[in-house]
């Protein structure tokens, strides 16, 4: 079974038409499917038009959020909600087209984990097709994952991908670059995008200043979240070697009777030492952190992080 996720945010008159679309392109598949609606929090009739779809068709669920929690919210309730071995997610105004899906779903079945959409002509206003550019190049330089559009609304992935990933914030952006580093294998097809017909974009420019700082989140999280002392201790150790090396010498010029008190370099190396032992007990720290975190964890849960196949 395929389970769509669909985030929502005041999107009522695109609601019908898309749940249509998609019962065409899957009924032409002979596949079974359902359809996990998130309204995040809408103000204008979102809510009831999920309702009404709800009780016309038997495989619409629906999720209805408090107040607007943000689209990695949105998914992160819409991918627990999803049962089918198989998610796709797409937008829910219209502008990704459904008729994509098979093809996304054909590469996974060639033994992709995740296929992400490359809006190859994106039908935005440039204000917004610009900083896209932009966030995809350093994203991708950043985290090493070469992607044209990492933050496509149409995805497909084989549903153990999704199994511990927690979305928030803008962590939504950089689903790809999660996966990665979880291992799993990664592709892209390009698809066809469409100009907004209802409603209006959700997004300003000012949210890829937060999207930057996620992906520092991102990044630091998939290199170092399970050895964290491996950075905190690596520049510490690389600070205290530094500010040892000059105390010595500063030392040594002390020895053959030289004064000291007023060389600035006595001042560096003093705080080279401090900072690096606090770097360095800040890495035992997360270290802590960590490892009581991973005692927690299940056997089990333990191997299903690292490995897809046990033979037993
Ligand atoms: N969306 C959401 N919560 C938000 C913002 C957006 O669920 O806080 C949904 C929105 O309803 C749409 C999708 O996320 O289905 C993409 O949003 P939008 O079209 O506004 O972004 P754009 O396509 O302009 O990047
Ligand atoms: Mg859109």
């Amino acid at each position: 079974m395929i389970s769509v996720v669909i985030p929502v945010h005041n999107e009522e008159q695109s609601i019908e038409p898309l749940y249509h679309e998609l019962a065409a392109v899957f009924a032409g598949e002979g596949l079974t499917w359902e359809v996990v609606f998130v309204d995040d929090g809408s103000t204008d009739g979102t809510f009831e038009a999920l309702t009404r779809l709800h009780a016309a068709n038997g495989n619409v669920r629906a999720v209805h959020f408090r107040r607007n929690f943000g689209k990695a919210a949105a998914l992160d309730a819409g991918f627990r909600e999803a049962s089918g071995e198989a998610v796709v997610t797409i937008d829910g105004d219209l502008q990704d087209d459904p008729s994509e899906i098979p093809r996304l779903l054909a590469r996974l079945d060639e033994g992709y984990d995740l296929v992400s959409g490359w809006k190859t002509n994106r039908r935005d206003p440039l204000t917004r097709r610009a900083p896209s550019k932009l966030f995809n190049a350093v994203a991708g330089k950043v985290s090493g994952v070469r992607l044209h559009d990492m933050n496509c609304g149409l995805k497909a992935y084989r549903a153990e991908v999704l199994d511990g990933m927690q979305l928030y914030g803008e962590l939504h952006r950089y689903i790809p670059i999660l996966a990665h580093y979880r291992g799993y294998r990664i592709t892209e097809i390009p698809v066809n995008h469409r100009p907004r017909e209802h409603g209006r974009s959700n997004y300003g420019v000012e949210r890829y200043v937060r999207g930057f700082l996620d992906l520092l989140t991102v990044t630091f999280m998939g290199r170092y979240s399970h050895r964290p002392l491996h950075l905190f201790g690596g520049l510490g150790l690389g600070a205290g070697a530094l500010g040892f090396v000059i105390l010595l010498y500063l030392t040594i010029v002390k020895l053959t009777g030289h004064a000291i008190g007023q060389r600035p370099l006595l001042a560096l190396g003093i705080l080279l030492v401090v900072v690096g032992i606090q770097l360095l007990s800040l890495g035992l720290l997360s270290e802590l952190i960590t490892s009581h975190h991973e005692e927690r964890m299940g056997a089990d849960d333990r191997t299903a992080r690292l490995a897809d196949r046990v033979l037993r």
